[in-house]
């Protein structure tokens, strides 16, 4: 992307931008920073002095492009709905071609390219978690044919933190007799962490890849405990004639056709609705619904909830570029969180998860952080 791309892509976008400030309230990054250029309305007149020609890209250009969450809370109470997520992530793909990026983004690529993960493991070893299951048979989950794909993706496979997710989201399916398979090693990485690093011209193949494994599976269903998976497979693959489900719209047609009934859990939580489901992807009730089906259970909404729900400082790749300013986003979080008074957060993302619980564990603070995946396992019949 060069600079007369952007224009033509980008001008008549970036030029609604009429600099209210409406918007600077609900950037994370602005709320830690309290700086012009690390809020949307910056961002924009950063875009827009670069397509006049009046700012060269530089590395402030990039300090300020690639410290952006891309939570989408700006476009939310913007009165001229300016796609500034969308600038941004395009402005992203002009500094990679000007080669002013943050370069541990290379590694991540090269991974990716690789492994075909972000970790750099084996991805022969995609499937490990199943082990976690006492007394499943080995790769009890990789079937050559079934009806659903459990598309389990890069972080809840390979972080320890996380692979309690697949692990409960497959205990769900098997006590609902769903007849799933996982791809296993032929699962590679959707592509997201490209998109948020400005490259997303290297998700070619990843695509095609995924799809065709599905497709072999023979599945008519795709099912992700991933928002951001489950997003990218939304809005960049041609699934067609593929059905698409996050984790708690999946359990929430499980628990419909009652084919999960739940405990009494006499206890209150919150809920934390992670970008890429809730802003990005447009589910916010499902995880409700699921919720308020365990009896016994009150949930407390969070202050900033459902479209105005504030990032967890998880997500646009900030955690791998400064992990410090997403360390201060999930602090406020978990400030947030605190003020509601519950037993407990539950989420449905395994980064909001990490980024929350990490936080947590390293202020030594007492809150008990859960996926939605893991609550629902604990409380089935
Ligand atoms: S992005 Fe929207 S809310 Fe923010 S300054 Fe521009 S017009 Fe105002
Ligand atoms: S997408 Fe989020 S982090 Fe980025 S400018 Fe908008 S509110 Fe701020």
């Amino acid at each position: 992307m060069n600079i007369t791309m952007l224009k033509k892509l980008s001008y008549d976008e970036v030029a609604k931008c009429n600099k209210c400030g409406f918007c600077l309230p609900s950037c994370p990054i602005y709320l830690v920073e309290k700086k012009e250029s690390a809020a949307p309305r910056g961002r924009n007149a950063i875009t827009r002095a670069i397509i006049e020609g009046r700012l060269e890209l530089s590395p402030e250009t990039e300090k300020s492009i690639f410290s952006c969450l891309g939570c989408g809370a700006c476009k939310q109470v913007c009165l001229s709905s300016v796609e500034t997520k969308e600038l941004i992530f395009r402005d992203r793909k002009c500094q990679v071609s000007q080669g002013l990026y943050p370069k541990i983004a290379d590694r991540v690529a090269a991974f990716i390219e690789e492994e075909h993960n972000i970790t750099d493991d084996d991805n022969e070893e995609r499937g490990e978690w199943q082990e976690l299951i006492r007394g499943l048979p080995d790769r009890a989950f990789e079937k050559s044919h079934a009806e659903v794909v459990f598309f389990v993706g890069c972080v809840a496979s390979f972080f320890p933190m996380a692979q309690k997710i697949p692990v409960n989201m497959s205990r769900i399916m098997q006590r609902a007799e769903v007849d799933f398979s996982i791809l296993g090693g032929e699962e590679w990485c959707c592509g997201f962490p490209l998109i948020g690093a400005g490259m997303p011209d290297k998700m070619h193949g990843l695509k095609e890849h995924n799809l065709n494994k599905v497709k072999e599976v023979g599945a008519k269903a795709v099912v992700f405990t991933c928002p951001s998976c489950y997003h990218t497979w939304k809005h960049l693959y041609e699934a067609n004639d593929i059905k698409l489900y996050h984790s708690s719209q999946f359990i929430h047609q499980l628990i419909k056709d009652e084919r999960i009934r739940f405990n009494e859990k006499k206890m209150t939580v919150t809920y934390h609705d992670p970008c890429d489901l809730g802003r990005n992807s447009g589910v916010y009730e499902e995880p409700r619904y699921v919720l308020q089906a365990i009896p016994g259970l009150t949930l407390i909404e969070l202050p900033h909830n459902r479209q105005l729900s504030m990032c967890c400082g998880g997500g646009g790749n900030v955690e791998m570029v400064n992990p410090e300013l997403s360390a201060k986003v999930a602090q406020m979080k978990i400030d947030e969180i605190k003020s509601t008074g519950a037993e407990m957060v539950v989420s449905a993302c395994q980064q909001c998860l990490r980024t929350i619980a990490t936080r947590a564990r390293k202020q030594k603070i007492d809150l008990v952080v859960k996926d939605l995946t893991e609550l629902v396992a604990d409380a089935m019949q």
